[in-house]
């Protein structure tokens, strides 16, 4: 699938010396994984050429994976390949010099509502970046390298972004591909063990957050994590974000949210759903993402409202029309 792109990709890349990978803002393992894991299979093929991750900040609970480039002089980037992974939009791009670079190609599997770059390559049903940075490896395996560093990087995005290979996204492919970096070799011990441990103080945080987990009338489960809430349990922002999996599991709920103050006063959503899709909520508010988890952005608490009722009515008509949800 895609055969042409991919190739054109490699061609691009064989052809430039300097290389610079970037991201989405607020990273989460997926873009993390797939930036790392691509410079790691670049660099092992290619060790003559110099490639570089260049972004604007880093998630703390990521840190286990190692750290990235220093950003560098404009000049730097004007015989210089820019790949973009994982991400939509431009004003998401985590690098602010992302089109100094003398081309640019975007690889990404989030829906396409904002196109760039001389070259694209999206896949929006892919379960994870990742899945298709291992497709691109499998696609050319007699040309490029990889080891249990780069797999483990890939691993960690497959892994994170389709919820541990439970999203309806996850099809016998990413199986397989995940399967292929296995067989390479990752410590899914370690791995998952950085994952899913926490803080003695955030359990403490969570006991308390699950009782301020609210319905609307037909169902739609949030959370607003609010600044006092934010500054009485001494939260990060990637804490504070983690809340939306409190909202998930409540049964005839099948659209949840969680809102999360931002230090600028905007408010950041966080949108999930099963059987049905969320994302026309999330880009009706300035967001967007995959079809039933996405994100948006609020200026007050009445924006707040006026989007639980969007969702709230959006909920009951899909419970009036359809059968077998739960
Ligand atoms: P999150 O809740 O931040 O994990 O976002 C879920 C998905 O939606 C991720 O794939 C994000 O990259 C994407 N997303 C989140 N916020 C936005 C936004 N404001 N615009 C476009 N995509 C977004």
């Amino acid at each position: 699938m895609n055969t042409k792109v991919k190739r054109q990709i490699l061609d691009k890349i064989k052809e430039y010396n300097k290389i610079i990978i970037s991201r989405h803002i607020r990273p989460d393992g997926d873009c993390i994984g797939g930036t790392k894991g691509l410079k790691a299979i670049l660099e092992l093929t290619y060790p003559e050429k110099e490639i570089y991750l260049v972004n604007s900040d880093y998630s703390e609970y990521l840190a286990f994976l190692g750290g990235e480039d220093s950003q560098f002089e404009d000049d730097f980037y004007k015989d210089a390949l820019v790949i973009v992974l994982d991400t939509a939009s431009t004003d998401r791009i985590s690098n602010p010099k992302y089109n100094l670079g003398k081309e640019l190609i975007k690889i990404d599997h989030h829906i396409d509502i904002k196109p760039y770059g001389d070259l694209s390559w999206v896949e929006n049903l892919r379960s994870s970046l990742c899945e298709m940075i291992v497709d691109f490896y499998d696609t050319f395996k007699d040309e490029l390298k990889i080891n249990g560093e780069a797999a483990t990087y890939l691993y960690t995005g497959m892994v994170t972004d389709s919820g541990r290979f439970r999203h309806n996204s996850v099809t016998g492919a990413t199986l397989r591909l995940a399967g292929l970096l296995l067989d390479v070799g990752v410590d899914t011990e370690w791995l998952h063990a950085n994952l899913k441990m926490e803080d003695y103080d955030y359990l403490v945080f969570k006991a308390y957050a699950l009782g301020q987990v609210k319905l609307t009338e037909n169902g739609v489960a949030y959370i607003y994590v609010d600044k006092a809430m934010q500054e009485r349990f001494g939260l990060s922002r990637e804490d504070a974000s983690a809340a939306v999996a409190f909202a998930e599991n409540v049964k005839g709920s099948l659209i949840w949210a969680a809102f999360i103050d931002n230090a600028d006063g905007s408010i950041r959503v966080r949108l999930r759903s099963r059987f049905l899709h969320c994302n026309d909520i999330g880009e009706h508010w300035r967001g967007g993402g995959h079809e039933c988890a996405c994100g948006a952005t609020l200026y007050s608490v009445d924006e707040i409202h006026a989007l639980l009722a969007e969702a709230d009515a959006k909920l009951k008509a899909y419970k009036e029309t359809h059968e077998g949800w739960l």
